[in-house]
């Protein structure tokens, strides 16, 4: 017997990639302990509940950037304060990485504040990627926006993920950022997929968009499996600047229209209190990013995630692979009609558009 009396409105217990606006939109109006149970149920489908991934993130080019994306302190079109930086050698690049690794993170993200990747700078990259992958991490990079020659270089040299945010809904996106286009965005996307790396691939909250430009977010993302391929089982959701319940719902809807992505709390983590990061984990966010610093902006130490890890029983994940796909994956999760998620919006600030307190830290390059 059903311990909810109430008929199921939606089968959540299978990866789909057809969801409409409509439905992802009408998700988020679900009644909130509802969207909880649901997403907690589609998270242990696929996750084992008490495994977090853990990446750390290494700004490798600071500032300068020449996009002007409206929550980013390392444009320069803000006057932010912060000095623009040269790229790091390779050699400093790789000893970080081993201080990653032995500070307890599975995967090395490298970021560069750049608009696009020049061809003079690929050599040494595919250095810092060859030496980090060479550790026995995952390695991630996040370098604007790249051709399809580029991508294969990248994948070569043993680069496992690329991220590259969509940051927004399409409607919402000239609000947002007017240097490059949503297509721009796909584009890279497409060229990352077709030289065979996975995709990390997020957004923000907060930045004035509505409802319904946060469930564009994840429609896009959902949409990825357009050829019938499960692409998006390997992307991980990033869900950058989580104020709270904004973050904690757009993590809720992510797990349940990408159920098989890991799905990542990432700037603003240390304005989340325990309870909050707690409740996301149930409701599905399973990765983080760890270590002191966060690109341009800080993050909870590794002190503070392990006494996290230790008061809610987590451990780190040892590898991020998509669960498969099996026999027997269908099992209904009972859901029922609409009423409101409450979203909190962050400070404004004087010297970004959006007043972000994560300063490039949710929205990478
Ligand atoms: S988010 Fe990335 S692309 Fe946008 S301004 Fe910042 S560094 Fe440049």
């Amino acid at each position: 017997m059903s311990l909810d009396p109430r008929p199921s409105t939606l089968d959540l217990s299978i990866p789909r990639h057809d969801w409409t606006l409509t439905e992802v939109e009408a998700l988020f109006a679900r009644p909130f302990m509802d969207l909880v149970f649901e997403a907690a149920t589609v998270h242990r489908r696929w996750f084992d509940p008490s495994e977090v991934q853990t990446s750390q993130l290494l700004s490798i080019k600071t500032g300068g950037c020449a996009e002007n994306c409206g929550y980013c302190s390392q444009s320069a079109a803000f006057d932010t304060g912060l000095k623009a930086e040269k790229l790091m050698d390779a050699t400093a690049v790789i000893a970080e990485a081993m201080a990653a690794k032995a500070g307890g993170a599975s995967r090395f993200c490298m970021g560069a504040a750049w608009r696009e990747l020049k061809d003079r700078d690929t050599p040494k990259l595919a250095t810092m990627i060859a030496g980090v992958k060479a550790l026995g991490l995952e390695t991630c990079a996040t370098l604007g926006m790249l051709t399809a020659d580029q991508a294969r270089q990248l994948k070569d040299a043993g680069l496992d993920y690329y991220n590259h945010n969509l940051d927004t809904g399409p409607d919402y996106y000239a609000d947002v950022v007017t240097t490059r286009t949503y297509q721009d965005r796909l584009d890279t996307l497409e060229h990352v997929r077709s030289a065979g790396m996975k995709t990390c691939c997020g957004g923000i909250v907060g930045m004035g968009e509505s409802r319904r430009d946060r469930a564009g977010l994840l429609h896009a993302l959902a949409q990825d499996d357009v050829d019938g391929r499960l692409k998006l089982g390997r992307q991980p959701v990033d869900v950058g600047h989580p104020t709270g319940q904004q973050a904690l719902g757009l993590a809720l809807v992510a797990r349940l229209v990408c159920p098989r992505a890991m799905v990542r709390l990432s700037a603003g983590r240390e304005g989340m209190s325990a309870e909050m990061q707690a409740l996301c984990f149930l409701a599905g966010a399973n990765s983080i990013f760890v270590g002191g610093r966060l690109l341009t902006t800080s993050n909870p130490g590794e002190d503070a995630d392990a006494a996290l890890f230790a008061l809610l029983d987590l451990r780190p994940m040892a590898l991020a692979s998509p669960p498969p796909l099996g026999e027997g994956d269908r099992e209904a999760v009972e859901g029922a009609s609409p009423t409101g998620v409450v979203w909190t919006e962050p400070p404004p600030s004087p010297s970004l558009r959006y007043g972000s307190t994560s300063p490039n830290g949710g929205g990478l390059a």
